[in-house]
């Protein structure tokens, strides 16, 4: 579990007057992590739901600081509003393919922002990446999130993807901007069900009937037009087991693994 840096005076924690740090202070740590070397990709495994054999492996950005560990949720906003995110999702593009060159894994999904992907040689880079190294595109997928999918102008960059081999993962569906209409008419390849859902299924509450039901409506939408779907955030057995029942085609959640670096 990522633990939020602790001890010391961190720019990304309150200070002991309880005043935050200014946006320039956590801008400039964050600087320094890259410099210093200290960004790090764990890797969390999904399996398939009927043979509960791991299929592939999702990169998980974390900051390693001498004093802990600080969460990719508290340093991902700052990185995308001062485009630092960009230079970050080279380096996770670079390494993760690295890890596939290598032979340590077999597919790897990576999580990108609007703003990579709004990059207008983006494309070109990941296709010149993927060529020197001698990856195959199918062994790379790209997660992004339904708001970013939601920008007209990146159909042309999904249909590229598409047409490199790349494949593409909606991620937190249902999460926010949900469209029912982006998940039947992007080109993507896979629909990634919100962990707010799957937190729902198998507790003892009357809400478990209607988060199963909601599962199982968005499994049924998406596998009529031809998606797999992977549920994230699973957590028991008992989830696992009745997500597995109502379709869903891959799972990944802390009952399965955790999120480690590799060995
Ligand atoms: P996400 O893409 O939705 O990733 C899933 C998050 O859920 C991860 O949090 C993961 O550690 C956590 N998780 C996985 N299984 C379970 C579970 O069973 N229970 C619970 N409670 N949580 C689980 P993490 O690693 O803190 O990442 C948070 C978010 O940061 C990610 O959400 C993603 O949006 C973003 N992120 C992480 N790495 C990158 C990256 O390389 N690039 C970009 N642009 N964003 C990243
Ligand atoms: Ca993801
Ligand atoms: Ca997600
Ligand atoms: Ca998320």
């Amino acid at each position: 579990r990522v633990k939020r840096a602790g001890g010391g005076h961190s720019p990304f924690e309150p200070q002991q007057d309880g005043r935050s740090s200014s946006q320039v202070e956590r801008l400039s740590a964050l600087h320094r992590a890259i410099e210093r070397d200290e960004l790090r990709l764990y890797y969390q495994p999904k399996v398939n739901a009927q043979s509960r054999v791991v299929v592939a492996h999702e990169a998980l950005l974390r900051w390693v600081r001498p004093s802990g560990m600080v969460s990719p949720l508290d340093f991902i906003p700052l990185a995308e509003s001062s485009g630092l995110i960009v230079p970050i999702g080279r380096w996770v593009l670079r390494e993760a393919v690295d890890v596939l060159r290598t032979g340590r894994l077999q597919e790897v999904c990576v999580n990108v922002s609007a703003l990579e992907l709004r990059q207008a040689d983006y494309v070109d880079h990941l296709r010149s990446l993927l060529e020197e190294s001698r990856v195959a595109p199918r062994q790379l997928w790209l997660e992004l999130t339904e708001s970013s999918l939601l920008e007209p102008r990146f159909i042309s960059v999904l249909q590229e993807l598409k047409a490199l081999g790349v494949r593409t993962a909606m991620d937190d569906f249902g999460n926010g901007y949900s469209s029912l209409m982006a998940l039947v008419s992007l080109p993507i390849q896979m629909v990634k069900i919100d962990r707010s859902f799957i937190a729902g299924v198998g507790e003892e509450t009357p809400d478990e009937v209607r988060a199963l039901e909601v599962v199982r409506g968005i499994v049924a939408l998406a596998t009529a037009y031809g998606l797999p779907t992977v549920a994230e955030g699973v957590e028991t057995l008992e989830q696992a087991n009745l997500l597995t029942k109502v379709g869903c085609t891959d799972l990944q959640g802390y009952f399965f693994g955790r999120p480690e670096p590799l060995p």
